[in-house]
């Protein structure tokens, strides 16, 4: 494994830095007080080309690698911007890329990659069945050449922001499965069609800081045949093949506010002058950041290890999870000691460390908890036996 960065990795982060630079600080924090979509930032992005960067070149995507993708994401979350806006369109290119047929990829990829369409929402989640997928209970009803799907979905994120959902939904009673793993299937719905016809009504969930997540109410939702993703019955294998990018890209989105944090912490407690002396030269202030930095760095290896693996076909998703686990843990810990660097000038909002402070707290919950990533570690790596 190479642990330098090439030519065009170095050129896509100073573009993506450049992007990011013509939205500052005051830009992300007055959409954060108003609860507003960064709407001209997502535009931005999408044309020039980087939220198609992992489409396939043949269907006018960028034809980039995980790894690749990983540093935009890292980019947009170090230059104080939030990538979580508009990260869902990559993390759901493994399930769509892997599983489905060449005519949904023609149908759907270039317009994704053009711009024309987004596909920024992913519907997994229920109420009940919270973190165990298998539970999930919107049904999908086969009925001739289409599907006929009700339910409820929570927590999904940009539906009001999305043309295309990434729709998981049962095709097979819980009761009569005996691998309960079996039984979901995985549709690309048409959301924006969905909703003008009131088969899906979507009700925003206000948050702690500025996310646009809705609950998603789908009653008899016709959705075609052509639609459903790969094989019926095996559509929770299909999104597990977008899980470790998601794991991967999340992890970068961590590292992204870390460095965010400790940059900004480290200039300022340099300059800021009290008992006669810069707050950053007492240890109390120092070592955290220092301490902080450190656990980036070895997280940052991880997730380099992480993509590499998933670029290179290979199975990764041990490293995929741990990646993600440490740098959540990485870039909270960065975030307590900016506050602490800042002292009361971290609860103001002219900083924007509090706003990156209760948006970086999110990763250590969603998409997947650190539990059970501590859980799947214990279980699936090292072999121990299962709680629930
Ligand atoms: C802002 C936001 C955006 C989101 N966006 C999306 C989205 O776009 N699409 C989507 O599908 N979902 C989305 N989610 C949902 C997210 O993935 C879930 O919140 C998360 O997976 C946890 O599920 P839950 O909230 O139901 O928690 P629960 O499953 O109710 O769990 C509650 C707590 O108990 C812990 N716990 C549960 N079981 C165990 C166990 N066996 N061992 C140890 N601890 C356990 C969990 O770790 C968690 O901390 C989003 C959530 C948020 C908050």
């Amino acid at each position: 494994m190479d642990f330098g960065r090439t030519d065009e990795q170095e050129s896509i982060r100073s573009a993506v830095r450049a992007l990011c630079a013509r939205f500052p600080d005051e830009y992300w924090r007055e959409l954060d007080r108003a609860g507003e979509y960064p709407e001209r930032f997502v535009r931005s992005l999408t044309e020039a080309g980087w939220l198609g960067a992992l489409i396939p070149t043949e269907y006018g995507g960028a034809g980039l690698g995980l790894a690749d993708a990983a540093l935009i994401i890292e980019e947009i979350n170090a230059s104080g911007g939030n990538a979580a806006v508009a990260h869902a369109q990559m993390y759901t290119m493994g399930t769509l890329l892997r599983h489905g047929s060449d005519e949904q990829k023609r149908r759907h990829l270039p317009r994704i990659a053009k711009g024309e369409v987004r596909l920024q929402a992913f519907g997994v989640t229920e109420p009940e069945a919270g973190s165990d997928t298998t539970r999930i209970k919107t049904m999908a009803t086969k009925r001739g050449d289409r599907y006929v799907v009700t339910g409820k979905k929570i927590f999904i994120s940009r539906a009001q922001h999305s043309d295309l959902l990434l729709l998981l939904a049962r095709t097979t009673p819980y009761d009569d499965l005996a691998d309960k793993t079996q039984g979901l299937s995985v549709f690309l719905v048409d959301l924006k069609g969905a909703i003008e016809r009131k088969r899906v009504v979507v009700r925003p969930i206000e948050t702690m800081f500025n996310h646009h997540t809705t609950e998603l109410f789908i009653d008899e939702l016709e959705v075609p045949a052509s639609d459903l993703i790969g094989t019926e019955g095996h559509g929770f294998r299909h999104i597990i093949d977008s899980w470790n990018a998601e794991r991967i890209l999340i992890a970068s989105e961590s590292l992204g506010d870390g460095r965010w944090f400790v940059e900004r912490a480290a200039a300022y407690a340099s300059g800021r002058v009290v008992f006669g002396r810069p707050v950053g030269s007492n240890q109390g202030v120092q070592f955290p950041l220092a301490q902080a930095h450190a656990q980036l760095e070895a997280a940052t290896l991880l997730r380099d290890k992480a993509s590499w693996l998933y670029d290179h076909g290979r199975r990764c998703g041990a490293e995929a999870n741990m990646a993600k686990l440490l740098a959540s843990q990485a870039a909270w810990d960065a975030a307590n000691a900016a506050i602490d660097a800042y002292g009361g000038y971290g609860f103001a909002r002219e900083f924007d460390v509090e706003r990156k402070f209760r948006e970086t707290r999110l990763l250590l919950v969603a998409p997947i908890s650190n539990n059970l990533i501590l859980a799947y570690i214990g279980q699936h790596v090292l072999g121990m036996p299962r709680s629930y």
